[in-house]
Formats: structure tokens, sequence, C-alpha cells
């Protein structure tokens, strides 16, 4: 069903909801009232609103001031920041047919709609005069000079100054990407649905536990093959079920499903967004997308990036094959293949360090780590509280939203969790903002944070992993981000930081998930309510370094996929054999190990195909140094204290993108970054690189 497209009619005004302001708490969209007509002609609204905004910022006969030019730029496009906040999280977290139609029909409205303000003439003149006069303009604080410079920076890397035929062909190139990218994620999301794995039997589950083949059973009724099991395919490579299942041909059939993705439906897709994505460089000025792509970053550099890789990828390397060696001795001498790496890592995991990670389960229920663990721990760094508020709804009943409280008890913000997998959520875990927070809009948070943890038969507990745990710390890492900005322009709030920082605050996040007085708190057994025993934290930590090969080179292999693909020149056509590229990408980068695949292949790496990671996926290794050396600070000045949260909240979680990120996490840490505490954590300091 075509939704209606009326523009602007009179009955819309007082109908959509997106054209008004939202009158319930914090702003929060009123999700109940949006249905999925509104959201076309809210976008066509939204762009033609803020179009006529700009109009006018252009033809005000004043010469071009801080005020007239960039504060009405930021106060610009109410409408459509309203529906793309919702839209967009809709689209991730509970699509369907109809809205992804709706996408890839407003994704190139939108990329061009871009275009139209980053490459108004008029508009970059006054941008540019005030970027040229910065140094002795009147401004109100240091935020409104970094305004002034942010701007024009984007404006230029858009595009502003390239001549009228060259602005021609950005625009085709643009609206051609955006759309290209939509259909990535839309194929992908099919045959990840088409390719997961039905099994006839119980039996062909053994290993996994009685809830986990519950659940499985559960999830074939729901999927229409009643009396089957299904196992749905995760996002990434190494499905969580290989280190259980006993059965080596299931195995191999489950790790082969997930390493397929996408391949049949993505190839010419990632041929053709590659190649534009070069040319796109090149008439900016770049020798390949990924020089272009760090050039606003804080790496800035393709040579730094590379620099960093070249230092982790030998010790990662040596320690993996060290860990394949122990895992073929456990196998009795036989070889390793992909998939009973896991299967055999849990086996030396018992053997040598007597961890059984599904022993860990009972202790870890999803409530209790996410009030007696996650807000536990934002209480005692941040001295945050929590209040849920069953009366505000969100947009999926899963949807929890909670008030967030400061210490003072004045409200901060909302935050939605939606943790559940369902067929309509995109895989992977990740934080949205449906309200951003702005001084200068009035506007305080309210964001989401997502998970896909499979949801237990009705009645049962939610139990998890503790890679699932480290994940809900890792994201609310996010939502604090979101949770605590203090800023004054739109183009500052949150986690609107570079792509290659924004990782950081998360990651620090996820320290408090083996925080002794943290896990003691929420790790509780979900019968008996009995403390997880001492011995089995002390094998948890014991055998943390095992299996930091296998992980650092899973996520190697991907980054340096990421980086072969984006460092294409224009005209380089890599050819529809994207195994073939892949091979040697791999090869050429030290990390073609068969047994252990990238954690994301190129046919279903969304990161870079869909979600704006393009050369970025460097960026949680990069981020991960800023983080351990955050972890030694709050270590050295007595962990788990307020005194130390407000001190990271005020330099750094506070200030969004409003100074510049590497100042504030030396205004934080008192010096720059160092990257030993990384090559410890990491186990990557024993063999020389
Ligand atoms: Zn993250």
């Amino acid at each position: 069903m075509a939704p209606e497209r009326t523009p602007a009619a009179s009955t819309a005004s007082t109908e959509n909801p997106f054209l008004a302001p939202s009158t319930l708490p914090y702003a929060l969209p009123p999700f109940a009232a949006i249905s999925i007509e509104h959201y076309l002609p809210a976008f066509e609204r939204g762009m033609d609103e803020q179009l006529a905004e700009i109009a006018e910022i252009t033809a005000s006969a004043e010469p071009p001031t801080f005020e007239n030019t960039l504060v009405a730029l930021e106060r610009s496009g109410s409408v459509l920041r309203r529906v793309s906040n919702v839209f967009f999280n809709q689209a991730s977290s509970d699509t369907s047919e109809p809205l992804q139609d709706i996408e890839a029909e407003v994704s190139p409205k939108l990329a061009a709609h871009q275009d139209a303000i980053h490459l108004d003439a008029s508009l970059f003149a006054r941008i540019k005069a005030l970027f040229d006069a910065r140094e002795t303009l009147d401004l109100p604080d240091d935020e409104a000079l970094r305004l002034i410079e942010k701007y024009y920076e984007e404006y230029v890397r858009a595009g502003a100054e390239l001549s009228a035929a060259d602005q021609g062909r950005l625009r085709e190139l643009n609206a051609e990407l955006a759309g290209l990218e939509t259909t990535f994620q839309r194929n992908l999301l099919a045959d990840t649905k088409a390719r997961a794995l039905v099994l006839d039997s119980a039996e062909a589950l053994d290993g996994l536990s009685e809830d986990a083949i519950a659940a499985a059973a559960e999830n074939g009724r729901a999927l229409g093959y009643n009396g089957k099991y299904v196992l749905s395919l995760k996002l990434f490579s190494n499905q969580s079920e290989l280190a259980s299942l006993t059965d080596r041909d299931v195995r191999r059939r489950l790790l082969e499903a997930s390493l397929s993705r996408g391949f049949s439906v993505n190839r010419e897709v990632v041929r053709r967004i590659v190649m534009l994505r070069a040319e796109r460089a090149a008439l900016l000025g770049f020798e390949s997308h990924a020089a272009y792509a760090v050039g606003d970053q804080t790496a800035r550099s393709v040579a730094a990036v590379e620099g960093m890789l070249a230092r982790v990828v030998p010790p990662a390397v040596a320690n993996a094959r060290k860990e394949a060696e122990a895992l073929r001795a456990a196998n009795g001498g036989a070889e390793i293949a992909a998939w009973d790496w896991q299967f055999y890592s849990e086996r030396v995991r018992k053997a040598q360090y007597d961890i059984d990670s599904a022993a860990l389960r009972p202790y870890l229920e999803l409530e209790r780590v996410l009030q007696d663990g996650v807000f536990f721990a934002a209480n005692r760094v941040y001295g945050l509280s929590f209040t849920e508020r069953p009366d505000l709804t969100a947009y999926h009943p899963d949807a929890r939203v909670f008030e967030v409280f400061d210490a003072d008890g004045s409200g901060r913000g909302l935050f939605i969790a939606d943790f559940y997998a369902r067929e309509s959520k995109r895989g992977g875990a990740w934080m949205n903002e449906v309200v951003d927070q702005a001084g200068l809009l009035g506007t305080r948070p309210v964001v989401v944070n997502n998970l896909n943890i499979a949801k237990p038969p009705a009645g049962e507990p939610t139990l998890m992993t503790f890679t699932e745990v480290e994940t809900m710390f890792h994201e609310f890492g996010h939502a604090l981000h979101g949770l605590f900005s203090d800023v004054r322009y739109p183009y500052f709030s949150g986690t609107r930081v570079p792509r290659d920082f924004v990782e950081y605050p998360s990651q620090v996040n996820e320290m408090w998930a083996t925080w002794p007085e943290v896990l003691a708190n929420f790790a509780r057994h979900h019968q008996t309510g009995e403390q997880i025993p001492a011995d089995l934290v002390a094998k948890m930590e014991a055998a943390k370094l095992f299996g930091e090969g296998f992980r650092t080179v899973e996520y190697l292999g991907a980054t340096l996929l990421d980086w072969a693909w984006h460092k294409l020149s224009a005209g380089e056509d890599p050819g529809e054999d994207i195994e073939a590229f892949e091979a040697a990408a791999l090869e050429k980068a030290g990390l073609a190990l068969p047994e252990i695949p990238p954690r994301y292949r190129t046919a279903y790496f969304a990161h870079i195909f869909s979600s704006g990671y393009s050369a970025g996926y460097y960026s949680y290794i990069w981020a991960e140094v800023l983080d351990a050396d955050t972890v030694e600070w709050f270590k050295e000045h007595g962990g788990m204290l307020r005194t130390n949260g407000d001190h990271f909240r005020g330099e750094l979680l506070s200030r969004g993108g409003s100074l510049d990120p590497m100042r504030a996490f030396e205004n934080f840490r008192g010096r720059a970054a160092e990257i030993e505490p990384l090559l410890v954590r990491r186990g990557l300091t024993a063999v020389s690189g």
C-alpha cells in the first residue's frame, strides 16, 4: 500500500505527529500516535521547510554573522530532525517491508537534500566569510568558534569548493550510493533470514543448554517451521552456538551458512559501492576513500592508521597460532577447522582454566544485570538513578522506558532499553538518540540501547552469556555519552564526535562489568540468589587472555578488509570475485588464517557498506588505546569513586563534540594517550613485532 503523499495538506498539520514538538516528558516522540503513513509526508515537509529556512538565511541583506547564519542553521530543520530520528531508529530496530520501501525511497532524497545545502553557493559564501574572519569575530565562547570551524570543514569536505560540473557529478554519486547502501542492508536482512539453520531434531543441537534448545524450537514456531529447531544467524561470522554444538557436521553447516551470507545478493552492490566511493574521493582531491574518510577523524591520515595496525597484527597472529596449537592438542593432535575453533576453545578453557561458560549463565539474569549491574555502576560512578516509566510508550512492546535522574534529583533524560532479538531487528548492538540534547533548542536527551539477546519462552528468565553482559555495559557507555551531553549546539550533541573516538566512552564503561564490587552485586543465581562463586570469578580472570589471539585476529581481519576495499583508487575495478579480493587482502596483511575467518566478511559487513563505518572499522582498536589508558587512570585514582566519575564526565562525557576530542582526552588524562595499556590488555607485549 502506497502511503499518501499529499504535501502540507491542512489536515496533515494537525494530524501528523512529526509536525509539532512532542508534548510528552523530555519530548519523547509520541510513538503510539505515529503510523507508517506519517513518515513520507513528514520527510517531504521537513526537507521543504529546511530549504525555505536556508533560503531565508541566504536572502538576508545583512552581512553574515554567527547568529544570522550558523545559529540560524542550527535551529533549522526541526521537523526533519524529529522524523529522521524516529524513522531511522525504527528502521534498524523494528523494520518491515513498507518501512524498507520508505527507506529505499527516502535515502537518496535525503542525500540529495544534504547536497542541496552543502552545495548552496550563497550559503557557503556566508560560512566561508565567517571562517575567514573567525579570529576577529566577537563570539560568545570557544564552542561557537569550533562550530564555525567544523561547518567550514564539513562543507569543504562535502564539495562546496568544487566546480559546478564536479558538483553535479558529486550529487549523482551521493544519490546512487545512498540507494546502494540501503539495498545492501535490505538484501542482507533477507538473506540472513533465509540462511537460518533449520534442524529436524533436538539431537542435532546436542551440547546447547536446555533453554537454548527451547529458544530454537520457539524460533522455529515463530518462523513457521513447526516442530523444527531454527538457529537464526547473528551478524558476526562465528556464531555463539559453535562453542557448544557437539555434532561436527552441524557446526560446519552453521558456520558455512554464516560465512556465505550476502554473497549471492550483494556482490554487484559491493563492487559498485567501492568504485563510486573511490571516484567521489578523487573528485574531492583524495587518493582513496580511506584517505578521505580519516581526514576529519582523530587519526587524520592513512599512515597513522596503518602504523597502528602494523604494531598489533604480528603479535596478534603469533598469539592466535599459539592458541591453535593448544586447540590441536585438545583434539588429539588433529587439525582444527574454522567450525571447530570455538568448540575446542571451550574445551581448553575448561581443561586449563576449569571454566564452563554455560555454568556462568544462571548467574547472569537480564533484569539483575541491568538493575544491579549497569544501573548500579552508573549510580556509584556518576550518582545516577533510574525509574521505569511504564506510562511512557516506546516503539515496540519490548522496548522499555526509564527516566534517568542526576544525584540532585533533577531529571536528566530518558533511556529506552530494547534488548531482545527479533526478525525485524538488524543484527548487532547499538545506541541511538531519538532526541538530541542541545542548550540552544532546550532539549534533553532520549537515548536507545539495542541488543540482540534471544528471547526465552514466556515465563522463563533471560539468562545471558558474559559477552552479552559486556555488550550491555558497552552500549550503556554510549547511552551515558548521550545522557551527559551538556552542549549548546545540536551539531555537537552527545555522540556526535569522530567515529574513531565514539567507541571510547562505551568501551570504558565495559570496565565495570568485571569490577569486583559490581560483579558481586549483579552476578547472582537467578533461582537461589546465591552470589557467583568467588572461584568462578577468579577463573574467569585467569582465563581472560586466552582467546585474545583469536579475537584480535578476527577483528583485524575485518579491519583490513574494510581498509583494502577503501584504498582502491578511482577507476580501479575490483571485479565481481569478492572472495578472491578478500583472500588477496588478508594474505597481503599477514592475516590469512583459514581457521579464523574475519569477524565480518565483505557481503555481510554492514558496518562498512550500510552503517557509516566505511574505512572506519579500525576505530574500535584505535579507541581502545584511549579506553585502556583511561581504565589505568581510574585504577591509579582509587577506582570506583564518584570523584573519578565526575572528573571523566566533566572533562569528557559531557562535552560531546564541542571541543577537539584529543584535547578533551588530554584534559581528562593530564597527558596524551599511551598505547602500552592496550598492548598489555590484549596480551600483545610478549612477542616483539
Ligand atoms: Zn559501540
